[in-house]
């Protein structure tokens, strides 16, 4: 339920009301006044009738209105009626008229005279008069009040004190920590706000003031914005949500004034919660630059001051969330404003199972293998699995069912990641052939090795995301730590998709590039970030710019150690390749076996994979 709170000010803005109503009864006035003004009729007639008339002395009076003639004229029964004829070029006309009788005391037709079916004077002098002059006055307002908005925010000239902006405060909000799941250390942090909130005394008694701001910060997706909302319900207060980019104005100092308003309004609701979103839009660092009164600086200026001048045991506290804490100004983040900061992480295996069980709820479901779709979906946020519950829902009606099964879930999984199935694409069998070989030259490689998740699926139908085909692996559990030895076979595993085409098909193809990138990414990381390469130990070449925005990094050493690098890492995905190689030229049975399996089944599960490696491995062994 959103409840306005400018209602007050928009109902008292609205001077030309009044006018309205002047208006309206004047009017009603005039139809009471003259009525019999207005409503007589007229009767056309011809100019011989009218000429008749005025010979026979019956005409009281006569106006000519260019090419119009209007007259009233008495009848035989003594009823006055207004007559209407057009005027011929009668140069006696004036004479005739002159001369002629009438039943006016004077016995004169009279010229001057008002014909009825004109407005009334009192219509004319509002409709010449009052309504263009009103009409002025309104745009006058309407556009002095705009003017003064603009100008006036700056806050010295014209200041009114008012951004003319809309802060909605939901006062009614149904989200309680119990939709977020996993999670634990936040709401753990969270909860003492919401104590805060519900019973101020208690601290304000001690003389404790709680910190005013709390700064939630984590990868995308990971319920940040959730998490404040549920603070707001399960402390039943107001809750003013506003994201960091509506203060971002096209005219300066309107942000300012917004936040203003913000924390002006935030006060008279107090206790309440105020949540800035996406607050890097507006508290990013201020550099040193010309743009001295730039927008974005007057407003993070104006929140700064705000934070500072309102009183922390009033009730008012600051939520705030960002995916780039590292970009945000020194002063927001000292004692007094942000001073707490809440880390919102990935869920781990647990974590996820708890969100996907929460979802899960709002969907008719049979009984679910959580595990397996939860491991399946290593590194997903809150948001993804969310989206991957409710792909499985849809999936389920495509398919006619009811319920959602796990098999629902795991497709959707990989729908999320990879794409949906594009069966409508046509590849011939020699592609198909390769494909297959690449793919389950993947999964040899890793089959092979220790050290590496096992296969959890093959398939060479492809996804609309350009996948034409993949091996999923599967983690049996959760690794926090990885070893140079993990991340080593990782690059031999992808390596050995292009590997299988080089030995098995002679050929190599562009189905690869998405592997090699990959593998450069994860060997350049091991040399300059993981330090795992001889040369140079422990020395840390590259700095991570956006943790928790795909990790974009700079480099950190002069340029002939960056064109070192290139050929450590070179060094490293060669060893990888060679590697990946042997393994697969020393088990072409598998590869054979394997590959045409897959290209009958298009998709094979790990455990049927694995069948075929054992039994052939078994049979070489034997044969030896
Ligand atoms: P953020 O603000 O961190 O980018 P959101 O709070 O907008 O992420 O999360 C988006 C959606 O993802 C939520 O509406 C919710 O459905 C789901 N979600 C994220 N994290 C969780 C969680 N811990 N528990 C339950 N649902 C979650
Ligand atoms: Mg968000
Ligand atoms: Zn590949």
């Amino acid at each position: 339920m959103k409840q306005d709170v400018q209602n007050q000010q928009t109902k008292r803005g609205n001077p030309y009301v009044g006018f309205l109503w002047v208006i309206l009864i004047v009017l009603l006035l005039n139809g009471l006044i003259f009525p019999k003004l207005s409503k007589q009729k007229i009767i056309s007639t011809d100019y011989g009738s009218f000429i008749e008339k005025v010979d026979s002395g019956r005409v009281k009076d006569v106006m000519i209105k260019s090419s119009q003639i209007f007259f009233t004229a008495v009848d035989k029964n003594g009823e006055t009626n207004t007559f209407q004829t057009g005027e011929t070029n009668d140069p006696q006309l004036v004479e005739r008229l002159l001369d002629a009788d009438s039943p006016n005391e004077n016995g004169k037709i009279a010229f001057n005279q008002i014909v009825p079916e004109e407005n009334s004077p009192i219509l004319n002098f509002l409709l010449m008069w009052i309504l263009p002059g009103l009409i002025f006055y309104i745009i006058w307002r309407q556009t002095s009040k705009t003017i003064q908005s603009r100008m006036g925010a700056g806050g010295n000239f014209m200041s009114f004190g008012n951004s003319g902006a809309k802060i909605y405060a939901d006062a009614d909000i149904k989200t309680t920590f119990a939709d977020v799941a996993g999670q634990e250390e936040a709401k753990e942090t969270l909860k003492e706000i919401v104590d805060f909130l519900h019973n101020p005394k208690k601290y304000t008694e001690i003389g404790a003031s709680l910190p005013k701001g709390a700064l939630l910060v984590g990868p995308p997706g990971t319920g940040k914005t959730l998490i404040a909302r549920a603070v707001a319900g399960e402390a039943k207060v107001p809750f003013f949500a506003i994201s960091g980019s509506e203060f971002v104005q096209m005219f300066v100092g309107m942000g300012a004034a917004k936040v203003r308003d913000l924390f002006k309004q935030a006060g008279e609701k107090a206790p309440c919660i105020i949540f800035i979103d996406e607050i890097d839009a507006i508290g990013k660092k201020r550099e040193g630059t010309f743009s001295g009164n730039d927008e974005r600086e007057q407003t993070l200026n104006q929140l700064l001051t705000e934070m500072d001048g309102f009183d922390g045991r009033k009730g008012v506290v600051i939520l705030a969330a960002t995916n780039r804490p590292e970009s945000l100004d020194k002063a927001l983040l000292r004692p007094g404003r942000f001073d707490r900061r809440i880390q919102m992480d990935l869920p781990d295996l647990e974590g996820r199972k708890a969100i996907l069980n929460v979802h899960l709820k709002k969907v008719k479901h049979d009984s679910i293998n959580l595990d397996i779709v939860a491991r399946a979906t290593s590194g997903s946020s809150g948001a993804e699995l969310a989206n991957i519950v409710n792909e499985a829902a849809l999936r389920a009606v495509r398919m006619g069912r009811t319920r959602v099964t796990t098999s629902d879930l795991e497709e959707s999984v990989e729908t999320v990641i990879a794409g949906a199935q594009r069966k409508g694409k046509v590849i011939s069998a020699d592609e198909k052939k390769v494909i297959a070989y690449h793919e389950i030259g993947h999964a040899l490689v890793a089959a092979m090795q220790t050290h590496s998740a096992p296969v959890h699926k093959i398939t060479i139908i492809p996804r609309t995301s350009g996948a034409l085909g993949y091996t999923m692996q599967v983690d049996s559990g959760e690794q926090v730590l990885q070893s140079k030895e993990d991340l080593f076979n990782r690059i031999v595993t992808l390596t050995g998709g292009r590997a299988a085409e080089e030995i098995v098909c002679n050929t190599v193809t562009t189905g690869a590039s998405n592997d090699i990138e990959q593998a450069t990414k994860l060997a350049r990381a091991m040399v300059t970030r993981f330090g795992m390469s001889d040369k140079y130990d422990m020395m840390g070449l590259e700095t991570v710019n956006n943790a928790y925005l795909g990790n974009d990094t700079s480099l950190a050493c002069s340029s002939d150690t960056a064109a070192d690098i290139d050929r450590e890492v070179l060094s490293l995905i060669k060893n990888a390749h060679d590697k990946a190689k042997s393994i697969i030229s020393e088990n072409m049975k598998v590869m054979h076996e394997a590959a045409s399996f897959l290209i009958e089944k298009e998709t094979i599960t790990g455990k049927e994979f694995m069948d075929i490696v054992h039994c052939c491995t078994a049979k070489t062994d034997l044969n030896n």
